[in-house]
């Protein structure tokens, strides 16, 4: 379906269909694996898997798969915590901020409430802590002891919300004024018409029901805050059962969760970023954030909260990787908050070289962005390496991380430079010219 507001997508990414379906059925897989690999009946230890622990757990006929994936009390855990985070959203307070202009020139409004719902979940944890007998929360044991139903509930929730945003993207949206109806802007990656590939990268661009935007809400509440959860659970299983918690999974809590509530509390920086100013919702976002990003980046204190990886760091190691992410976060806020200011004219008084382009946009050539294109991913990816560091040497299961998220940020730099080629054609030449490295200066 093509129009002047929503032209037909010719390119594919993630190579096409085949590539949709393979991340569709080997992302999922993946976080499964990881559930079997790191628990207490099993943890990898080295590369050598242990095929008969891992298949032990794997269910053995239709009867024992349906209760694995369909047990009732984390389907009524998980849908009462989205549900929650969904009605916190509407009722907390937040300040009202516009997102970027749209094809059809218009603006969506976007509720900020992140400090809110942050202050909301903390002040909640504080009084179960307070009520609890010896710290003992059964919600954090709860999520610790199921651990593998909770991965698999969160990524068939996220399929059938993938298919719910697919077919609410066809229903024409009704204009304020009860008259006619308003064509829905879709993205202009999923609009080809093969429904399976437009299901998988995200039909429309901003799936909302009535002022409440799914894809943000998607992008720093559900997953991201469980992840926090899961954490902690981890730190809380570790105490309860073994009466001792090791520096090393302190650490990750405290340097995670610093990355989580920044995020959360920063909110309104998403609102320029690529996932919600030209990605749709569609399954890779969906399973991206409800299911993906809460599973897989837990990994290392999943696996640190087992008796057998428990580590100790000592001081000077915890010093090294504090240091390791410092520098990571002083680089990617740093960066990212200068392109910011710079956008919004607030570092004209600096004379910063910059490329006037055709667009009326500059790209800034000077201070961060004179050292790479993209030096914000190094950042960034820096953080990521305080997050694995904690977990030793033993395995590179818990080195997944920054693998997958150095092979993510190449690809989200090859995205971006197509799309600002496409945009800026002779002056992002230019730009390149200027600034000749693409994430790490001197490297690539
Ligand atoms: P960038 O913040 O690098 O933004 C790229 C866009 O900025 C371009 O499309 C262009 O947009 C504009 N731009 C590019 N170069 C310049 C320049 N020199 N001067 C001014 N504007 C420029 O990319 P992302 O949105 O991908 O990432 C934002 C942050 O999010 C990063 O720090 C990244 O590491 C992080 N991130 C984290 C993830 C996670 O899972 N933890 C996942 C993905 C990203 P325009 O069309 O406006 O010119």
């Amino acid at each position: 379906m093509s129009s002047k507001l929503n032209p037909s997508t010719h390119h594919r990414e993630f190579s096409g269909l085949p590539g949709a379906i393979g991340i569709t059925i080997g992302l999922p897989v993946l976080i499964t694996f990881f559930a079997l690999v790191t628990n207490e009946s099993y943890s990898l230890q080295g590369i050598n898997l242990d095929f008969n622990a891992i298949i032990k757990q794997i269910p053995k006929n239709q009867q024992e798969w349906i209760s694995l994936v369909f047990d009732k009390t984390c389907w009524a855990a998980y849908l009462t915590w989205f549900f929650v985070l969904v009605l916190l959203d509407f009722v907390l307070p937040g300040v009202h901020m516009k997102g970027v202009k749209l094809r059809d020139n218009t603006q969506l409004d976007y509720k900020i409430n992140g400090l809110a719902m942050s202050g909301c979940l903390i002040a909640l944890l504080i009084a179960r802590v307070y009520q609890s007998s010896d710290y003992f929360l059964p919600e954090l044991q709860f999520i610790y002891d199921n651990q593998l139903k909770l991965t698999l509930v969160t990524t068939v929730f996220s399929f059938a919300l993938a298919v719910f945003v697919y077919v609410l993207s066809f229903v024409p949206l009704v204009k304020p004024n009860g008259l006619g109806t308003r064509e829905r802007i879709l993205s202009v990656n999923g609009n080809t018409g093969n429904p399976i590939y437009d299901w998988f990268i995200g039909r429309e661009l901003n799936p909302r029901i009535g002022s409440w935007d799914i894809k943000l809400f998607c992008e720093l509440r559900p997953g991201l805050l469980l992840w926090f959860l899961i954490n902690l659970s981890c730190v809380h299983n570790q105490y309860h059962k073994f009466g001792k918690v090791t520096d090393s999974l302190i650490l990750i809590n405290l340097l995670q969760a610093f990355y989580v509530f920044d995020g959360v509390l920063n909110e309104e920086g998403l609102l320029t970023m690529i996932d919600i100013t030209t990605d749709g919702f569609g399954f890779m976002l969906s399973f991206g954030d409800l299911a993906w990003l809460p599973w897989s980046y837990s990994l290392q204190a999943r696996y640190l909260s087992l008796p057998e990886n428990s580590i100790t760091l000592g001081r000077a190691y915890v010093a090294f990787i504090v240091a390791v992410m410092v520098i990571g976060y002083y680089i990617f806020h740093s960066s990212n908050k200068q392109k910011s200011d710079f956008r919004q004219g607030k570092l004209d008084h600096l004379n910063l070289a910059s490329i006037k382009t055709k667009t009326g946009s500059r790209l800034l050539c000077d201070g961060w962005w004179g050292a790479s294109q993209h030096i914000n991913y190094l950042g960034d990816w820096l953080i990521g390496w305080a997050w694995c560091l904690p977990t030793g040497f033993q395995t590179p299961l818990t080195y997944f991380y920054v693998i997958y998220f150095g092979t993510l940020l190449i690809h989200r730099q090859t995205r971006d430079e197509a799309k600002c080629r496409a945009k800026y054609g002779k002056q992002w030449e230019e730009y390149e010219a200027k600034v000749p490295y693409k994430i790490i200066p001197y490297v690539y």
